[in-house]
């Protein structure tokens, strides 16, 4: 029977394991030591390792000849957890299991010592999804479980969990295995596999996987079985996932650029012909404009950088040519064009090709753009920064930090506090904000005011703390930035009059 590789490959201790080298060796050492907790949580975004971590730990404590720490593979304790017929560990998968009577029928059986091996371990996977009485029940356990229970609970949301579950844990954190580490995991299976494949189509491989091992041995698994030739290149990948070229990337965002609708529009048809998926033709789109707008804004020499980029090195340098024509917020309205027809494809029973048509259209000409607002607060902007510079003023680009507004801001010379007037894009910002209600509401509660390059923006200790931390800051940037240019914006901690249980009244427009 053929075996998915992800499963023939998955690692059986912990030095096999990759990319989590931090916990594997603590997991291993307290092994070793007989030092393990009556209880972990294993919290992590999928394909990280954490459910072959709980595995690998139920039979390091229950392995009859354990070596430094490592299962040995052969007793039968380890034999009996691999092949899923050892009875004393309960893999639960919360997401499927989740009514409170299953679950307390499992933790019942709590009070039974193990039958055949050393300890009882409980793996529940997704625990999140856990109802509140079946936490309850689990609570009671995890306060004084019994010396022979081990429980190793495993989630993807962490934040969905209760506080008092996790404080009776210890915790271990899995992070997304870096492209280097996943490409060497991907090149050690294929050749123990005997699949031939060029590096490149490896390295995309790695990037596509987005940090989860199992993905990349899927992937892998499917290009080879799929391949076209001996060896599994590069368009092999792409055309596995239907991923678009990056010649017919190039050549709709030079048109685009260029303004040609009907050029841009005919390479839409194309793809659209070639039976290439709208949805995944946009996220193609939505990646390009990402890491042009990264390449914009670092070196692009940057390793770390470079490993994430969805372009091989190859045909970066090819688009250098057309970044070099493109500025960060016509990349930044690129983006936010194509996020709005994204999330129009689920909204709007309409054809995608016509929503993606739609997208291209309002990128060739902003002035088509629906928020007619957006784009006259940025022409206007654009005129005044004109006016700066023929009158000799430097204008700066946006301070990579927020400015505190107790520091002194380096002022232009028409930067008088008494010139400041309030902010022109506001509506156009809220317009922007519309898909995100609770950070409009945040923003509402704001006085935002402008002054020569200088957004300031106006509010309560709250809304201000709100605004200057993730997740709002970097989509309020975005956005003002879009509206108004490269502006620096400023924070003042004031208190705004506001009437807070209506939202929708705003401060700006006298
Ligand atoms: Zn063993």
């Amino acid at each position: 029977m053929y075996q998915a590789l992800y499963r023939k490959w998955r690692p059986k201790t912990f030095d096999e394991m990759i990319g989590q080298d931090s916990i594997s060796s603590l997991l291993k050492r307290q092994a070793a030591e007989g030092k393990v907790s009556h209880a972990y949580l294993f919290a992590g975004t999928r394909g990280t390792g954490k459910t072959t971590s709980a595995k690998i730990l139920a039979k390091a404590v229950n392995c009859e000849h354990p070596i430094d720490g490592n299962p040995c593979g052969e007793c039968f304790a380890c034999r009996s957890i691999d092949d899923g017929s050892a009875t004393d560990v309960l893999e639960i998968d919360a997401a499927s299991n989740n009514r409170v009577d299953d679950v307390r029928e499992l933790i019942d059986e709590v009070v039974y010592p193990p039958t055949l091996l050393k300890k009882r371990v409980y793996i529940i996977d997704e625990v999140h999804m856990l109802t509140d009485s079946a936490f309850n029940a689990l609570l009671k356990t995890l306060e004084e479980p019994p010396e022979y229970v081990l429980f190793i609970l495993a989630t993807t949301e962490l934040n969905e969990l209760p506080a008092t579950i996790i404080s009776r844990c210890m915790r271990f954190d899995f992070k997304r295995i870096e492209p280097d580490a996943l490409a060497a995991r991907c090149r050690f299976v294929a050749n123990q596999e005997n699949i031939s494949i060029t590096d490149e189509a490896l390295g995309l491989i790695a990037k596509l996987a987005d940090g989860a091992v199992r993905d990349a041995l899927s992937l892998l698994d499917a290009c080879a079985a799929w391949k076209n030739s001996g060896e599994v290149t590069i368009s092999d990948v792409r055309e596995q996932l239907g991923i678009s070229d990056n010649d017919a990337l190039v050549e709709l965002f030079s048109a685009i650029r260029s303004r040609d609708v009907a050029k841009a529009l005919s390479v839409i048809a194309r793809i659209h012909e070639g039976s290439g998926d709208p949805s995944v033709f946009l996220e193609d789109m939505i990646s390009f404009v990402r890491d042009s707008i990264i390449a914009k804004s670092s070196d692009k020499k940057d390793k770390y950088l470079r490993e994430r980029f969805f372009f091989s090195t190859d045909a970066f340098e090819r688009i250098a040519p057309l970044l070099s024509t493109l500025t960060s917020e016509t990349l930044l309205y690129y983006a936010s064009v194509l996020e709005d027809t994204l999330a129009s494809f689920s909204k709007y029973n309409i054809s995608k090709k016509t929503l993606l048509d739609m997208a291209v259209i309002k990128m060739c000409d902003p002035t088509m753009a629906v928020s007619v607002k957006a784009v006259s607060a940025r022409l206007s902007e654009i005129e005044r920064r004109l006016a700066l510079i023929s009158s000799g003023v430097t204008v700066t680009a946006p301070a990579p930090e927020v400015t505190e507004p107790t520091e002194a801001v380096p002022q232009s010379p028409i930067a008088e506090p008494e010139q400041r007037k309030p902010f022109a894009g506001y509506a156009a910002l809220r317009d922007m904000l519309q898909g995100e209600p609770a950070m409009s509401a945040v923003v509402s509660k704001c006085r935002m005011y402008q002054s020569a390059n200088t957004i300031t923006i106006e509010g309560d200790n709250f809304a201000v703390g709100k605004l200057k931390a993730e997740p709002y800051w970097q989509t309020l940037r975005g956005s003002i930035i879009a509206i108004a240019g490269n502006v620096n914006i400023e924070f003042s901690i004031k208190k705004v009059v506001s009437n807070e249980n209506d939202p929708t009244i705003t401060f700006m427009e006298e």
